[in-house]
């Protein structure tokens, strides 16, 4: 099936994006977290969203979870790792997941963090950003795994299923003892700062030294956007738009954050509107 489009993020920009096109009658795939944005469940008080006086990040991101139920939104529960032109749509791949939409709407909020050096050269050379998709080719392997964020730790346990050992980069705290009691899982302290390798992941570098892996895993909540949509027009590290949130690629928009200062709320919901009117324009 192809989709009228695909919107990709689950914050507020694609939250107003799904519901806008869902009331217009169209035909989405909404790709992310079912939780939302981590960004709206913990901010600790919110004085500037109309409507709603003096609320927490909890109980807006309840509400957004309640309209989207209302009207019966479902989200695709993966991330999005990379996006290409198919003819006159776009083919999106999440997870072992393959979506096919005539456009695409980019919410993926802000990427604080940018590719490690070594990162986007060694893409598709060892270095994935989905287990169950590359897993495989890594059986009874030394991989390594940067994971941020515990909602894919039932990924580092399939690889640890799969390779011989893995050595795991959590970015988070509290590890859960079913990885840390793992045998064949190597937690450690010291973050990644470099993917080493001419041509091919050969290890991974630390401030101890490079650990060596035969093939890296990044299982981050954010693909940075060069990996994810090569083409797509960056400036000063945000998606270039014009005033109805059209990127440089044809039939592909972008809002919230991902767009640029201020990083608000309602800029993002405004947003996502404005990309979703676009996507009515062209479909
Ligand atoms: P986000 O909320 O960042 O959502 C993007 C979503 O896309 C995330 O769930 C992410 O995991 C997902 N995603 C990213 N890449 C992919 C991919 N490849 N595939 C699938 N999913 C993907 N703003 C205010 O206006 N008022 C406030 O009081 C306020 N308080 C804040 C407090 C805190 C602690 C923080 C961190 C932020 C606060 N902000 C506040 C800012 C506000 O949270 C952001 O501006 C807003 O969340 C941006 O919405 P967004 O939809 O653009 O992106």
């Amino acid at each position: 099936m192809i989709y009228d489009t695909a919107i990709v993020g689950t914050g507020p920009a694609g939250v107003s994006a799904a519901l806008t096109l869902t009331i217009r009658d169209k035909n989405i795939v909404w790709i992310g977290d079912p939780s939302l944005s981590g960004k709206v469940e913990k901010a600790e008080k919110i004085l500037n969203y109309p409507g709603v006086a003096k609320t927490t990040g909890k109980d807006l991101n309840a509400l957004f979870k309640e309209q989207i139920a209302d009207l019966g939104i479902e989200i695709q529960d993966h991330m999005v790792t990379g996006i290409m032109p198919f003819g006159d749509h776009f083919a999106l791949t999440a997870g072992e997941e393959f979506y096919e939409a005539k456009t695409v709407i980019l919410a993926t909020g802000i990427v604080f963090k940018v590719a490690l050096p070594g990162e986007s050269e060694l893409v598709g050379k060892g270095v994935s950003y989905c287990a169950t998709c590359d897993g495989r080719l890594y059986k009874g392997r030394k991989i390594a795994v940067i994971c941020n964020n515990p909602r894919f730790e039932s990924e580092v346990l399939f690889l640890a299923d799969l390779a011989e050992s893995v050595d795991l980069f959590a970015e988070y705290k509290d590890v859960s003892s079913e990885l840390t009691d793992r045998a064949n899982i190597n937690i450690h302290s010291k973050k990644a700062g470099a993917v080493k390798g001419e041509g091919r992941v050969e290890g991974v570098e630390t401030d101890d030294g490079v650990i060596e892996a035969e093939g890296l895993f990044i299982l981050r909540d954010s693909v940075s956007m060069s990996t994810l949509l090569p083409g797509l027009e960056i400036m000063d590290g945000h998606i270039n738009v014009n005033r109805s949130m059209e990127t440089n690629i044809k039939g592909v928009f972008a809002a919230g954050d991902c767009t640029g200062r201020p990083y608000q709320y309602t800029k993002a919901v405004g947003e996502g509107n404005i990309a979703a009117h676009g996507v009515l324009e062209v479909l």
